[in-house]
């Protein structure tokens, strides 16, 4: 048989347990739903970290943030790593990525190594594919596009304009108009356009990657699919004006709490959340019933990371290991080996390149340590979540909320195993809770201070310990100094954050 179609399809900051898919009881992704009754859907999979950075790097290279070195927004990814499309695209496929977020699909930072053709639909210009011959106006378009670019790569890499990106004034204006979030519609449009003509065509395999921004912050779903999903959030005015304050104040998206949600804060965001996904799900419906048609195709579905929703005291995806944050969405459709059902045990998330590589009959690199997804037969083995945090935004919290920085140890890094039905969280150095996952899958009870918790934090921990060396043995040169250009810190200085 020739070689199949493959597909990675992200749902970027999709918490696994607000899908129906995983027994949510709204039913916010019947399209996907469906789609995975042919398919073998993981319940417990892991992501490698907890934001889009440093999760793609582990999707694109197969390896774990501390071993890839690409953790920051102003990072370039190793060229010691060969990508997952660099490596089919050698394969012989045609590859193609429709991407929604701008970390992904703005910034120059490789992640698009590899993609012959990259669609970019966030930002000031996006750039989707050509139906007509290029026209002057085109080629004008095509000269703002690149102004465009080195506008947001020179966001990425100051403190100081990011910081002004969350000003609460600020934030309304380049949500709205420099389409943070691309368009779901225009993008998976253009894809089935696409994957109808080249499939048909036939002349070589495909490999397309999809991400999809609909559950990202700023939450603002159609008042009709709010009032289906939470009538009564639909109807309070005091839960719509907080909505509406907290997706305009860019800062608080991505700040910890001083104190719990109320529960009809908690609730609204939820809904808010739940009815994006909802409409996130009827656009994919499309592509999903497109691919099932679609004869010798591999498809992936997962989630680069997830977001806190006021879980845990913290709002989105910057600096801790729970649940919410890496325990991800992951369904494997192989019509060839299908066997039904679930797949239980522990599973990390940058296995996805494995196994893509392994469906398109390549070996991984020889550095690599990981195989692919096992579809079947359950292989117990730990896995891991890095969260390192992410500069920027630390720089910002340091002047917001520097006391919170010192209470929360915001400055170290956080890991967790996850091993069997447990998972051990350590920051920096310090043991920081053990959960059974399996009985307490929200993780609110830490077993750390119970009198049998020694017997599981011991072995767990050592495990731990013995990955991360491995992963600092392991580690790529990065490419790029982590550090501010003159004129940046010149700023930083000229705003007090520095001496
Ligand atoms: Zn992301």
């Amino acid at each position: 048989m020739n070689a199949p179609h493959l597909v990675l399809i992200v749902l970027d900051t999709q918490r696994r347990d607000r899908l129906s898919l995983y027994g949510h009881t709204v039913n916010t992704s019947p399209a996907l739903d469906d789609y995975a009754a042919r398919a073998t859907v993981f319940t417990r999979a892991i992501a490698p970290a907890q934001w889009t950075i440093p999760a793609h790097g582990s999707l694109f290279t197969g390896f774990y943030p501390t071993a890839h070195g690409f953790t920051q927004a102003f990072d370039v990814l190793s060229e010691t790593h060969v990508t997952l499309a660099e490596l089919l695209q050698l394969a012989g496929y045609r590859t193609a990525a429709f991407c929604n977020n701008p970390l992904v699909g703005v910034l120059d930072n490789g992640l698009q190594r590899g993609f012959a053709e990259f669609y970019n639909y966030a930002g000031a210009s996006p750039n989707r594919p050509r139906t007509r011959p290029a026209t002057l106006l085109t080629q004008a378009y095509a000269a703002f596009n690149r102004f465009a670019r080195a506008v947001s790569n020179r966001f990425a890499h100051s403190a100081f304009l990011f910081e002004l990106g969350l000003q609460a004034w600020f934030t309304p204006l380049w949500t709205r108009f420099a389409n943070y979030k691309g368009s779901t519609a225009r993008s998976i449009a253009d894809l089935c356009a696409y994957w109808e003509t080249h499939t048909q065509r036939g002349d070589a395999p495909l490999f397309v990657y999809l991400n999809l921004m609909g559950t990202h912050m700023p939450l603002r779903p159609a008042a009709a699919t709010l009032r289906r999903i939470a009538p009564d959030i639909a109807k309070s005015r005091a839960a719509l004006r907080w909505m509406a304050q907290h997706n305009g104040d860019g800062a608080s998206w991505i700040s910890p709490l001083r104190a719990p949600l109320a529960d009809w804060q908690r609730e609204t965001v939820l809904a808010h959340y739940d009815a994006s996904i909802v409409e996130q799900d009827a656009h994919l419906a499309r592509y999903l019933a497109l691919l099932a048609r679609t004869p010798n195709t591999r498809v992936i579905v997962t989630a680069d990371h997830g977001e806190g929703l006021g879980d845990h005291n913290h709002f989105g995806h910057s600096f801790v290991v729970h649940h919410e944050l890496v325990h991800v969405p992951l369904l494997v459709r192989d019509e060839e080996q299908f066997t039904g059902g679930q797949h239980t045990a522990n599973v990390s998330t940058r296995r996805v390149f494995h196994t893509l590589l392994a469906w398109a009959g390549q070996p991984a690199p020889a550095s690599h340590d990981a195989d692919a997804l096992p579809l079947g037969i359950d292989t117990p083995a730990p896995a891991f979540s890095e969260a390192v945090p992410p500069q920027t935004l630390l720089t910002l919290l340091h002047k917001r909320a520097p006391d919170l920085v010192a209470r929360l140890a915001l400055t170290q890094t956080r890991r967790a195993i996850y091993d069997g039905d447990y998972k051990l969280l350590i920051c920096g150095e310090q043991l920081e809770a053990l959960y059974n996952v399996a009985q307490d899958s929200t993780e609110t009870q830490d077993l750390a201070p119970t009198p049998d918790a020694a017997a599981h934090v011991r072995p767990l921990a050592a495990k731990l310990a013995a990955f991360v060396q491995a992963q600092h043995a392991a580690a790529a040169p990065t490419t790029m100094p982590a550090t501010y250009g003159e004129e940046v810190l010149a700023n930083l200085r000229a705003l007090g954050y520095l001496e």
